[in-house]
């Protein structure tokens, strides 16, 4: 399937195992849309977008999303496709750019909370340990006003033309509860807090290597004191010094979010994300 891939062309799966798949690829879709109106060289891009649920279908991918859904039953039926291990090769040998929404950054997480032992695999690929429901059951998902600096026209981004709050649903979802240290040996003591899991680690390729300097997690998006979110009125400041929970983060092409960015038909995030497949797939097929 890569065989008679041009320069140009960029084929992004969505793992659609279980989830919320169909809305990524609809608003993938609408973003490639509003790339090719912008007169850049991403406009000789052209994009592809797939779901995948085989290792053929992963191969063929340069880039993956890893949707919402129910995080035990993604990697359940990941185990038994025999998917798990294509994936950790994915994202943390090759070191593809991959996003995970909500159970798809739980599954990206090095550390998850809240699961039973055995219960759950993780992919790993980002530092961090997410306590999962954090915010509670179903019945406490909401919407909040985030204000995405990554998205914000003073860091350049003006494909959108505003600096809008961004719409998020928090759906049972996790948070970022920790940023660990690069090193295995956290990892391990992670595994002895009860029902805390934690990947097993994989090497990155030696000339991916070459290419991409894993680093820190960056924090990409924090929600401010609940109610302020939820509130937008004057008691907003006063409760803004709540120190927020962490729900976007980066690490070396691998990036996650709490929320569920393909249920608000806002495409923003989706364009800023394969605005950086495309740096990412520049670095690694320039010479
Ligand atoms: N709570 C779910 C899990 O643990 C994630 C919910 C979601 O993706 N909306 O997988």
């Amino acid at each position: 399937m890569t065989v008679n891939k041009g320069k140009g062309d960029v084929t992004v799966g969505v793992l659609a195992l279980q989830g919320a798949f169909s809305e990524h690829i609809q608003l993938l879709r609408q973003a490639a849309e509003i790339l090719a109106d912008k007169h850049t060289t991403l406009v000789r891009r052209r994009w592809t977008f797939i779901e995948v649920r085989t290792e053929l279908e992963l191969s063929s991918c340069d880039a993956l999303i890893i949707p919402g859904g129910e995080s035990t039953a993604i990697s359940l039926v990941a185990q038994r496709s025999n998917m798990l291990e294509p994936l950790r090769d994915f994202v943390k040998v090759s070191r593809k750019p991959t996003w995970g929404t909500c159970a798809g950054l739980i599954l990206l997480a090095e550390s998850a909370n809240r699961t039973k032992k055995g219960g759950q695999e993780l992919i790993g690929g980002l530092d961090v340990r997410v306590n999962r429901n954090h915010f509670g059951r179903q019945i406490e998902s909401f919407q909040a006003n985030l204000d995405l600096p990554f998205l914000s026209k003073a860091n350049g981004n003006d494909f959108v033309g505003t600096n809008e709050p961004f719409k998020a649903i928090f759906i049972r979802a996790p948070i970022v509860e920790r940023l660990l240290p690069n090193v295995n040996g956290e990892q391990i003591e992670q595994a002895t807090i009860e029902e805390t899991v934690i990947a097993p680690s994989r090497s990155m390729d030696e000339t991916v290597r070459k290419i991409i300097n894993i680093g820190e997690v960056e924090v990409m998006g924090i929600l401010p004191g609940r109610a302020a979110a939820l509130k937008h009125d004057g008691t907003k400041e006063k409760l803004d010094a709540e120190a927020g929970d962490i729900i976007a983060v980066r690490q070396a092409n691998v990036f996650g979010t709490s929320f569920h960015p393909e249920l608000t038909g806002d495409a923003r995030i989706h364009v800023w994300w394969l605005e950086q497949v495309s740096e990412a797939l520049n670095r690694r097929r320039s010479p």
